[in-house]
């Protein structure tokens, strides 16, 4: 989950007129004015918690007028920062799990040690030819040897649920923390992602003759989408970018497709050059242009739209900032001159 201050980049004015629609939220709704209440409100207006968005739209089929119950557990589930508890949790099981393996392996180990002793001395009774003596003797090895079976057989099915244990768990941890990289509306990186693959790109020096690229790109006119069709078509609008940007990668060998913000995508491009990356946005503004969403009922085509791209390319001493902000800046001119268009800067 993206952490908070990386999580709010909306402006003064932008914040300010989110707020205003939070409040006439909240005023049509049961929670109490609080800020949990606010948060989970002003994520989903602000368009930047696609999955709590979709939580939210669900909760509001069943219950029109959202509880504070409700708000809350929307506030746990897709606003809170990863749950430390649970963190802790997961790694007491896993501990107590190894104890368990431990104790058994070391119970195992003491019946054996003593089994060993066990047929020391017997050795040394059928040395001393004392035939009756041995009898006994012989009966409490064929116990211990009855016991250790036993609790060899314990320890292997322990060992087994054991290893069945940490596997579930550990794939647990694993989707967890894949999921904290994936937009869940459109199946690409989402900001974190983003953020971890472009740390990844600049840590590598471009090869010769190319250079480390990104394409911002933002839908055009969205805002007019949502209105005009209403918030389930705009996801659809937004699934089916993420699909065209995909798909426009696929070819490259190196890239990363990532979801930027709300109607803004990103991709990287390490080891380019800037007329590739240029195609590669060209053919994402073309194809996007092509994108028909049909209304599932009529199947007429209800939906469609066009994109703006901004390419930029590493230059010597650039940080990361630098390079958004060229992109952005590329993006910025592409929306002046008109839209449906890309900038290379
Ligand atoms: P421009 O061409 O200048 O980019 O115009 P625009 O209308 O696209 O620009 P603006 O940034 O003002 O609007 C973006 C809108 O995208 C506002 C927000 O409600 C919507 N949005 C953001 N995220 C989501 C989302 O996950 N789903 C839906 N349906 N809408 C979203
Ligand atoms: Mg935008
Ligand atoms: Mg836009």
């Amino acid at each position: 989950m993206t952490s908070s201050s990386s999580r709010y980049r909306e402006s003064k004015e932008k914040s300010a007129e989110i707020m205003r629609q939070v409040v006439a939220m909240m005023g049509q709704h049961d929670a109490a004015f609080n800020p949990v209440n606010f948060a989970v409100w002003y994520e989903h207006l602000a368009g930047i918690n696609s999955r709590l968005t979709k939580a939210l739209v669900k909760a509001q089929q069943t219950e029109p007028r959202l509880s504070y119950a409700t708000m809350a557990r929307l506030h746990q589930e897709c606003v809170a920062e990863p749950d430390a508890e649970s963190m802790h949790q997961v790694s007491l099981q896993l501990q107590k799990v190894m104890t368990g393996v431990w104790g058994s392996a070391s119970r195992a180990g003491e019946q054996a040690g003593a089994y060993e002793g066990q047929l020391k001395e017997l050795v040394l009774e059928i040395n001393s030819d004392a035939a009756l003596a041995v009898r006994p003797l012989i009966t409490r090895i064929l116990d211990e040897t009855t016991q250790m079976g036993l609790t060899a057989r314990q320890l292997s099915s322990e060992v087994t649920r054991c290893r069945l244990e940490i596997d579930r768990l550990s794939k647990e941890l694993t989707r967890a923390l894949d999921e904290a990289l994936i937009d869940p509306l459109t199946g690409i990186l989402n900001r974190k992602g983003f953020d971890q693959s472009l740390a990844a790109m600049l840590e590598v020096s471009p090869k010769a003759g190319g250079s480390h690229c990104m394409i911002l790109f933002d839908i055009d006119l969205f805002k007019k989408v949502n209105d005009l069709y209403g918030h389930v078509m705009g996801d659809r609008v937004i699934q089916a970018v993420g699909d065209t940007l995909t798909a426009c990668a696929a070819h490259l060998a190196s890239h990363s497709v990532a979801r930027y913000g709300g109607e803004e995508f990103v991709i990287l491009l390490p080891d380019c050059t800037l007329e590739l990356a240029n195609q590669v946005a060209e053919t994402v503004r073309q194809r996007t242009k092509s994108i028909k969403i049909r209304d599932r009922r009529s199947n007429s085509v209800a939906v469609s739209i066009t994109i703006s791209g901004g390419v930029a390319s590493l230059r010597l001493g650039d940080q990361a900032k630098a390079l958004i902000e060229r992109a952005d800046r590329a993006l910025y001119q592409s929306k002046l001159a008109g839209r449906d268009r890309i900038t290379a800067c």
